[in-house]
């Protein structure tokens, strides 16, 4: 039983059968002599889970309820694996915090990371951060608690990951002490950067799936062809890099070649290049502050040729402009926005509205629900509740 092994790291993948959750574990699997797969969890796709512990035979695996722990637990009880199978969130969080826990990768998707991630965050966890709303959510209690718990806080968001980069090592006094301008964040444009407008309202879930460069859940693919991916992650740029809005400028780059770019006083600009695949952060995090093989091949810049760069259309990316209002806003705003979008895109998904809609919900919640103090965990969830509540008016109003 792989539980005996003390010498390797030991992590935790929160969102195992997702995009990033399998990415790290092709990492992990190369890697046998310095990583071991401590705890896995899904959701959803719970046969993918079944094969995944077969594989990495985790001390844990967390399901979401007490019927799918059965049947998994006795499964893997029958295949002769000790993995202890939790439930709920609050297995996530005692998978997150556990004390044999090194590093966890905070892979769920949505708010429902939130509270696993935290937990990770409390107990001093190296956190690979790939849930990017966990952050956007709760930004300011989620920094304030790696400070106080000297968590290690590394991006696993391909952009975050390459500023991380290009930073110096301490840049805890602020980015104008380490002599930064600005930050260049780059975006791809997604799939619809040059569709004609009149034919956005008509695209349909595929089509707004079908990213041209990267491989991803729906969810962030949606985010990405409406660009509040973009929106995203702007805000957690500022609260990573303790940046302002009005410091951070979205390029679209579509060849996603290079990952993003920081611009220094004395003209200097670093940037982060590498062929888009996942598992180059996810090592590069997993490995910090070394460097390991992430089985990515080498960067081929002869067959990349040429390196575009234009500035985003706010017309076509209206929710790009609706997330710059809600980090400017602060507070509860990117909690708020957040939740709309989550909503909206749900919908979307579910072919219940068009994917032009998605801003028209983010704009109404922003709009109708007023800004308060986020200051406690409670806090943050209320905002959410409430913003999801004004969607679905939204929704109903609309006949949805
Ligand atoms: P995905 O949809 O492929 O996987 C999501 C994972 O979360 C799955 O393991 C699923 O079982 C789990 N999950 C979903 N709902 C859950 C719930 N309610 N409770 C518990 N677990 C739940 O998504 P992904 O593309 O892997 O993205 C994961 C996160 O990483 C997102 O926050 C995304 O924004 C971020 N991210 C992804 C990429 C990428 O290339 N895929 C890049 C940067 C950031
Ligand atoms: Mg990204």
């Amino acid at each position: 039983m792989g539980c005996a092994l003390t010498q390797p790291q030991r992590i935790t993948v929160l969102g195992a059968t997702g995009s990033i959750g399998l990415s790290t574990l092709d990492v992990i699997a190369r890697h046998p002599e310095r990583y071991q797969a401590f705890a896995l969890s899904g959701f959803s796709r719970l046969t993918e889970l079944e094969a995944l512990c077969l594989r990495h035979r985790p001390c844990f695996a967390a399901v979401p309820d007490a019927d799918s722990a059965r049947h998994l637990q006795g499964s893997l009880l029958a295949a002769g694996l000790e993995t202890r199978v939790l439930v709920g969130e609050q297995g996530l969080c005692e998978i997150a915090a556990h004390p044999d826990v090194d590093a966890v990768m905070a892979a769920i998707v949505g708010a429902a990371g939130l509270q696993p991630t935290l937990a990770a965050v409390e107990a001093g966890k190296r956190v690979l951060l790939a849930n990017k709303e966990a952050l956007v959510m709760s930004g300011a209690l989620f920094m304030q608690s790696v400070r106080r718990s000297n968590a290690v806080l590394l991006p696993i968001d391909s952009e975050h990951n390459a500023i991380f980069q290009c930073l110096p090592t301490d840049y805890s006094r602020g980015l104008a002490d380490v002599g930064v301008r600005r930050i260049l964040l780059t975006a791809s444009g997604g799939p619809f950067r040059e569709l004609p407008l009149e034919r956005l309202p008509d695209v349909s879930p595929e089509q707004a799936c079908a990213h041209p460069n990267w491989s991803m859940g729906r969810k962030i693919s949606v985010d990405s062809a409406s660009m509040m991916n973009k929106g995203l992650e702007l805000i957690e740029a500022c609260w990573l890099f303790d940046a302002r809005p009005a410091q951070i400028e979205v390029v679209i780059h579509p060849q996603s070649v290079i990952h993003s770019l920081v611009d220094y006083v004395d003209g200097s600009v670093l940037a982060q290049l590498g062929n888009p695949d996942m598992r180059t952060p996810i090592s590069h995090a997993l490995a910090w502050p070394e460097r390991i093989d992430s089985g990515v091949s080498a960067l081929d810049l002869f067959s990349v040729a040429r390196l575009d760069f234009q500035a985003p259309d706010e017309q076509r990316f209206p929710c790009l402009r609706l997330a710059r209002q809600a980090a400017e806003a602060g507070a509860s705003a990117p909690a708020m926005l957040n939740a709309a979008n989550e909503v909206a895109v749900a919908a979307f998904l579910d072919r219940r509205i068009r994917f032009t809609e998605i801003a028209s919900i983010i704009d109404e919640v922003l709009n109708r629900e007023a800004v308060i103090a986020v200051e406690t965990l409670d806090a943050v969830l209320q905002a959410d509740v409430r913003a999801r509540a004004v969607a679905g008016q939204w929704l109903v109003r609309h006949g949805r």
